[in-house]
């Protein structure tokens, strides 16, 4: 097998992506930020899922999404809405974040002689970032391939899965333990406050899919 980097954000997606790739890629490899999240819990939820899927993780500070400002993610005092963002988007888009965050991971995964990335990104369901849409993944795997005169292959398993069929698929590769260390909600609470964008989109799908979210049932 090939080995990997996945990129892995503490959250429902990424986690999904973590486990799929464990059954795929050897040796793999985990990728967090620290981008001055408002949520601290996002990266010790990332440590405690890597530690269950025994993927050793690499977290790389990128404080220039902070610097830059202007998402409701990133510091405190802006209150996270649906929309209110440019042209619709919510007011959590961060410019650029995934293009970004894979130009690092290629860069990384060039050190360790790997080709393959992956990243949770989805079009369905979606809040309609840019980045997260399969063409700027494609042409993005293009520009580093030419960029760094190196193969580089994006993967993206989740992108068109609706948030129940990523249920399932997280059940089908093991993913349910650590899903219950994962962290969703856009207040940075938990038990998760269960009303924000973020907790509403991830009870849809977990309800859709049948089965109960083992976040919520964490002993
Ligand atoms: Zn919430």
């Amino acid at each position: 097998m090939d080995g990997a980097v996945c990129l892995t954000s503490g959250g429902q997606d990424s986690t999904t992506c973590l486990f799929w790739a464990k059954a795929r890629f050897a040796p793999l490899r985990a990728l967090a930020f620290d981008y001055g999240q408002r949520h601290r819990l996002e990266l010790d939820a990332a440590r405690v899922i890597c530690a269950l899927a025994e993927v050793p993780l690499t977290v790389l500070p990128l404080m220039i999404l902070r610097d830059l400002g202007g998402s409701a993610l990133i510091g405190s005092g802006t209150t996270i809405q649906a929309s209110g963002g440019r042209d619709g988007l919510p007011n959590t888009f961060v410019p650029g974040r995934n293009v970004l965050f894979l130009t690092v991971a290629a860069a990384l995964a060039y050190q360790y002689d790997i080709h393959d990335l992956i990243i949770g990104a989805c079009e369905t369901d979606s809040s309609g970032y840019p980045d997260c849409r399969a063409q700027t993944i494609q042409a993005l795997a293009q520009t580093l391939q030419l960029g760094m005169d190196y193969a580089v292959r994006i993967h993206t398993p989740l992108m068109h899965l609706t948030k129940a069929q990523t249920v399932l698929l997280a059940q089908e590769v093991g993913a349910m333990e650590a899903l219950g260390h994962s962290h969703t909600c856009y207040e940075g609470c938990y038990p998760p406050c269960g009303q924000c964008p973020a907790c509403q989109l991830r009870a849809r799908g977990f309800a859709e899919a049948g089965v109960p979210d083992p976040l919520l049932h964490r002993t």
